[in-house]
């Protein structure tokens, strides 16, 4: 009897997923979706001046490299646009299934009963998990946030529908994200206030735009299309990858670059203080920037660096009494990145819940499966590289490992496939003594720490992840007969 497979999550992993599975003959799988189309976060995140701050060359698939990307460091639309191409040159349609959340997936008889919220049911031999890691946005626990009479929103949930011209905005926080609205509105609004809590490092990165004659030569020469890969995936691992795990003339460099940025593009001495973070270079992740400095010169822009005490009918009140006026507040205030598969249940062998697995901390073998969930696995979840690689070729590596697990089942050796607890118990101590020697663990507060303090990352080196992933010691599983 053919295996049924669920994929759940439409974005770049679980078409990924979808494009692996069709090319390996599997047909029977459905991808659940919980919004209304594919993308992931490239879907839910249209602010103005969203961009991947990962080179365009390197944020595609490998098997699929796109010849035209209009910069280097291409806009979102286009990235959703390249998602979507895709999908439709592999024929997924008939696989996805939109507004289709899946509550509930558990494991009974040897296969996974699924549950969608609109009561419909799917049973399937095997569960890819492709849920993502900033998909649940991070609202701030700030007092009177409801009070505000203009308009609030996410920088994740935008509303397109609010006029922003000649209108005071605000801005709370200062990650990737912010760092990108700010010079994309700077010119447009009245008045823009940027509401830090944490200065950050930034490193200037120019993002220029491919020529018709360069799109012209990357289209007719897959070669150079190819070495372009290589080279900006080299360049993460030779120097920014290894720089946040330990390597510290890497990391000078990083930080010497940031500092330069800084001294030498922000002119007063005030602004350069309170835009001086207080914690070393890329213990937050680090922000690609040559816009920003500028943008936060120009007379339109201003830098709120008191705290805020609350916010009221009219604004923001910073703790000096100052009471802030605007008419739209983004709340530039990020994601839950350690939600993972919540607020799905899921049920693995002898009722085994993973809420109950993971109370303490969310541990897994290899980022991809977790005991007792038979299986089940996932792409980009806990402990992935994603601090420090291109998350589109994380999330190929892990596929192919997954599937080389699933093979086994497919090719008659075993039943089901889960990882031993033993085994996850010695990755997950390895992972935490080697996280410490990294630099997120230096003193600075980030989305990547857990509620324990520890970071969801990959403490070791790429050429490490590709070695350990390149396929499984099935000494460490559990083959169900
Ligand atoms: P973020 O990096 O988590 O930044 C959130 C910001 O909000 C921080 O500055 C934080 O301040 C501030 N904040 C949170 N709660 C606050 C509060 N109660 N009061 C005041 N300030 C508060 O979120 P993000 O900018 O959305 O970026 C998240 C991640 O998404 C990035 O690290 C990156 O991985 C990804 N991203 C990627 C791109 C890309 O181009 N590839 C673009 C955007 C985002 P503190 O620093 O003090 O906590």
């Amino acid at each position: 009897m053919s295996k049924r497979f669920a994929i759940i999550g439409a974005g770049m992993s679980g078409i990924l997923t979808a494009i692996k599975l069709k090319q390996r003959g599997i047909r029977d799988f459905a991808i659940y979706e919980k919004a209304g189309g594919l993308g992931g976060t490239w879907r839910d995140n249209t602010y103005p001046g969203l961009s991947c701050d990962v080179p365009s060359h390197v944020y595609a698939y490998s098997f699929e490299l796109k010849a035209d990307w209009s910069h280097r460091f291409s806009p979102g639309a286009e990235i959703q646009g390249y998602f979507e191409g895709v999908a439709k040159k592999y024929e997924l349609d008939s696989h996805f299934r939109f507004n289709s959340e899946i509550v509930r997936a558990e494991y009974c008889d040897g296969r996974w009963h699924l549950s969608i919220k609109d009561g419909a049911t799917d049973v399937v031999d095997f569960v890819i998990c492709a849920t993502g890691v900033l998909h649940h946005p991070a609202y701030p626990d700030i007092p009177g946030l409801g009070d505000f009479e203009g308009a609030c929103f996410h920088s994740a949930r935008w509303d397109h529908s609010v006029p922003l011209e000649g209108r005071r905005i605000g801005i709370i926080g200062t990650g990737s994200t912010a760092i990108q609205i700010v010079p994309a509105l700077a010119d447009t609004v009245s008045k823009l206030t940027l509401f830090q809590r944490t200065a950050q490092w930034v490193l200037p990165f120019a993002n220029p735009a491919y020529s018709e004659d360069e799109k012209a030569m990357y289209h007719t020469s897959p070669e150079r299309l190819q070495q372009s890969y290589d080279f900006w995936s080299a360049r993460f691992v030779d120097t920014f990858a290894r720089a946040v795990i330990g390597d510290q003339d890497e990391l000078r460099k990083i930080e010497d670059a940031c500092r330069t940025n800084l001294e030498e593009n922000v002119a007063d001495p005030d602004l350069r203080r309170r835009l001086t973070p207080n914690y070393r270079a890329a213990c937050k992740r680090l922000i690609m920037s040559d816009t920003f400095y500028p943008a936060m010169q120009k007379p339109s822009v201003a830098l709120v660096t008191d705290g805020i005490d609350r916010i009221e009918a009219g604004g923001v009140r910073t703790k000096d009494g100052v009471l802030h006026e605007l008419d739209v507040l983004v709340l530039a205030t990020g994601f839950d990145g350690h939600a993972f598969l919540r607020p799905m249940d899921v049920v693995g062998e002898s009722g085994r819940r993973l809420a109950d697995a993971w109370a303490q901390a969310n541990e897994a073998y290899r980022s991809v499966a977790v005991p007792g969930f038979p299986n089940f696995f996932m792409l980009v979840g806990p402990n992935s590289p994603i601090g420090n690689f291109s998350v589109v070729l994380i999330s190929e590596i892990q596929l192919a490992y997954i599937l080389q697990l699933a093979d086994l089942v497919l090719g008659g050796k075993c039943r089901a496939v889960a990882p031993k607890e033993e085994a996850t118990r010695r990755f997950n101590v390895a992972l935490r003594e080697a996280l410490k020697g990294t630099i997120w663990v230096t003193g600075c507060r980030s989305w990547y720490l857990d509620r324990n303090g520890n970071p969801a990352l990959w403490p070791w080196s790429f050429g490490r992840f590709r070695r350990e992933m390149d396929s499984p010691d099935l000494a460490d599983f559990n083959l169900a007969a």
